[in-house]
């Protein structure tokens, strides 16, 4: 069967099989940047609590319904790939809001996979949980955390959730990435030195900034001078991705 044709395969929601493992709304098969030396497939998670105004996945966000592949068919088409792929990036929708989140990252590893992590870290109590099992997280900050309810419509909670996972990914010493995708609606010079400076206290040094896709427009807006100034004033590497 061709790789094309096994993946249609995959197209199949069997509300049972995915209880016992991660519901997967998406798949990208083969990536190189995912995951940092890894050669990698990335499985995007169905759900995410949160309601940022510029997410670029919102048939994702649905907490309610199956994503379009059974864990088992996962499961499967991974065995398939072992020698071809080094690694597993969950992403999303959002990884921390899956109850089978543990024992799937156990199974993934048991099959030799390295796993790596994107999150906004919506669950402290889940991410610790499944930390030690992971290789590689990639953060994503929103706001000054006193103010994330403004970009995640997720209440106020929301900033005291993702301050307490980057104190435990800080605390863990895994590898990391932080990356900031700088609402320029929400983000002034101001903004960004509040927030800069909240991540150098718990002792981030650095920050990935990505320009912020317009969804009307189709085409990104470029990080204003000022607030390039803001961030490299306190953090020590700052870089920009578009
Ligand atoms: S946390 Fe991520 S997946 Fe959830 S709404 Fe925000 S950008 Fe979208």
């Amino acid at each position: 069967m061709s790789k094309a044709n096994y993946l249609k395969t995959l197209i199949i929601t069997e509300t049972v099989a995915n209880n016992l493992g991660l519901n997967v709304g998406g798949i990208t098969p083969f990536t190189t940047i995912d995951f940092p030396g890894h050669l990698a497939a990335v499985l995007f998670c169905q759900g995410c609590p949160w309601r940022c105004r510029y997410c670029h996945n919102p048939h994702l966000l649905p907490m309610d319904v199956s994503g379009q592949h059974t864990w088992a068919d996962i499961l499967s088409w991974l065995e398939t790939r072992k020698g071809l792929l080094e690694g597993i990036v969950l992403s999303g929708g959002e990884p921390l809001v899956q109850r089978h989140l543990v024992s799937s990252v156990t199974q993934l590893r048991e099959m030799g996979y390295a796993v790596a992590l994107h999150t906004s870290g919506v669950s402290p109590k889940r991410f610790k949980e499944v930390l030690p099992l992971i290789d590689w997280v990639g953060l994503d900050i929103k706001a000054p955390f006193d103010e994330y309810n403004a970009i995640t419509a997720g209440g106020a909670i929301s900033g005291d959730h993702a301050k307490e996972v980057l104190e435990a990914l800080l605390a863990s010493g895994k590898p990391y990435e932080l990356r900031c995708t700088l609402d320029p609606v929400f983000f002034t010079p101001e903004r960004a030195t509040k927030m800069a400076n909240q991540l150098a206290t718990l002792g981030a040094k650095h920050l990935i900034v990505q320009e912020c896709r317009d969804n009307e427009h189709r085409h990104s807006k470029p990080v204003s001078e000022a607030i390039r100034v803001a961030f490299e004033q306190v953090l020590p590497n700052v870089q920009y991705r578009s």
